[in-house]
């Protein structure tokens, strides 16, 4: 190694030390800010501007956090208390942007990570949108549609001080669907007594976009679709193992479906289901089904159709295929996971969620050198078509789906362009987890250089 490599690899550790210092126990966050420094840093190192401006510590401290109590009655009559937040991280090229959250898992340390990354998504679709994310650790599970209104009402009354179409435009995320930014966006609505674009994902009779619920399955297929023309091959007759069976999994696979290729399993936190005979359009349909309207479990699959296996209490990476696409939730993919994938024969891992390899299972996958996906430019479309919508609002006029689908898939090869800049080798050899972290970097390193000190 070099002196000059050593001192790299010295830069990275005390600034991440610093980091766990700061921010005591906040591992995810933790994580999400070491992948970042370690492809962002030599970059640095090597442009004085940005080592001058100290630019890596004010872009790993958030603007602000918003902490709040949520109150509301259960079916019961109970009184129920929950915490929510709003992490507004960065809004040097847009208002803040990004999902809201409910889950008992939520933690200020998993909105941070959320928050830190979304900010260079947001930079890499190229619209004009800062970084935020927000959530509870409220569980919708099991709750009755009025328990999740008055949740979600009583969430908004103090949200709604803090969030508008030029400040901060929240968005849903896992336990967030149509129905709870519904009950969210009513109450804004009611409490601002305008009619304005304040949150993404509403429906389509007020407000929002065709292709949005699609549209982050859609944009990880269309982004794995470059990274094998690349190499001069296609989706046609590959295999894919997905995790997951909500909003990003489901409209993965739907998207892989039309593309030509097998989709062997789908998940969720029971376990997993593997269908040898390959998931097609009709049975699809039926998980669609099950799961947005019925609500119900991914292992009543294997009664509906008697071929598959369910395998409770596990994650589908042991399954062989082509492609693999963990779609369910972080650190769902560890580094024996990543090993037994290419043990099987992986060609390629693209993160439909986000963060969902372990620091340790990116390293050896970028050793190795799969065609791998890091969830800041693969899962970005989602984060696009809200922002697609946004535009429609303030125009007050609204697309078709061909005309958004279009655009989504100019931002996902637009992505793919960036990440190609900032992450191809002289032996043309990719690095996206390089390309993505560096090409979002810029964007809003020298927009904050711009302000000056602030
Ligand atoms: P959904 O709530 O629609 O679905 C989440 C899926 O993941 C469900 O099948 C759920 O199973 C499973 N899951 C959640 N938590 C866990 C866990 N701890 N262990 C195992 N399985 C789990 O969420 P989305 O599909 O919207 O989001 C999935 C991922 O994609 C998240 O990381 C999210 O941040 C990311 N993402 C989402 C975007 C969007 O547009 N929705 C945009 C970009 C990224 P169960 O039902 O049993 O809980």
């Amino acid at each position: 190694m070099s002196i000059v490599a050593v001192d790299v690899q010295g830069q990275i550790d005390r600034f991440n030390a610093g980091i766990q210092e700061r921010n005591p126990a906040e591992y995810e966050f933790h994580q999400a800010v070491q992948e970042f420094t370690e492809m962002v840093m030599p970059y640095v190192l090597s442009h004085q501007k940005y080592s001058d401006a100290h630019i890596l510590e004010r872009m790993t401290e958030p603007d602000r956090i918003v902490i709040f109590r949520v109150c509301w009655e259960n079916d019961e009559g109970t009184i129920c208390c929950n915490r929510a937040w709003r992490v507004q991280f960065n809004n040097a090229i847009g208002p803040y942007k990004g999902g809201m959250r409910f889950h008992p898992s939520v933690t200020q340390s998993v909105l941070k990570f959320l928050g830190f990354e979304q900010v260079y998504k947001n930079a890499l679709t190229g619209l004009p949108m800062g970084g935020a994310k927000g959530g509870s650790n409220f569980n919708p599970k099991g709750k009755s549609d009025r328990e999740v209104m008055r949740f979600c009402q009583s969430l908004m009354t103090e949200l709604s001080r803090h969030i508008g179409e030029d400040t901060d435009v929240p968005a849903g995320d896992i336990g967030v669907g149509t129905r709870e930014i519904s009950y969210l966006f009513g109450q804004y609505k009611r409490l601002q007594n305008r009619f304005a674009g304040a949150l993404t994902g509403k429906g389509l009779a007020f407000g929002g976009s065709l292709i949005r619920t699609e549209a982050t399955g859609y944009g990880v297929v269309y982004f794995s679709k470059h990274m094998l023309e690349r190499r001069c091959e296609s989706l046609f007759d590959k295999t894919a193992i997905i995790s997951g069976s909500g909003n990003v999994a489901l409209y993965c696979a739907e998207k892989l479906l039309q593309e030509g290729a097998k989709v062997f399993t789908l998940s969720d936190s029971s376990g997993f289901i593997h269908d040898p005979d390959g998931i097609d359009q009709n049975k699809l349909a039926w998980i669609m089904t099950l799961k947005t309207e019925r609500r119900g479990r991914i292992n009543e699959y294997v009664k509906q159709y008697p071929t598959a296996i369910f395998y409770p209490g596990q994650r589908p990476w042991s399954i062989k295929a082509d492609l693999a696409f963990p779609c369910a939730t972080q650190n769902e993919l560890d580094e024996a996971d990543a090993k037994l994938l290419i043990t099987n024969g992986i060609q390629l891992v693209a993160e439909g969620a986000n963060m969902p390899s372990t620091l340790e299972a990116v390293h050896y996958m970028r050793k190795v050198g799969i065609l791998f996906a890091p969830g800041k430019a693969a899962n970005a479309g989602g984060v696009a078509v809200s922002g697609l919508e946004q535009s429609q609002n303030a125009l007050r006029l609204p697309w078709t789906r061909k005309d958004v689908d279009r655009r989504l898939q100019d931002i996902m090869a637009h992505i793919h362009q960036q990440c190609v800049e900032y992450g191809e080798d002289k032996d043309r050899h990719m690095d996206y987890v390089r390309g993505a972290n560096i090409a979002g970097f810029v964007k809003v390193a020298d927009a904050m250089l711009a302000y000056g000190i602030a």
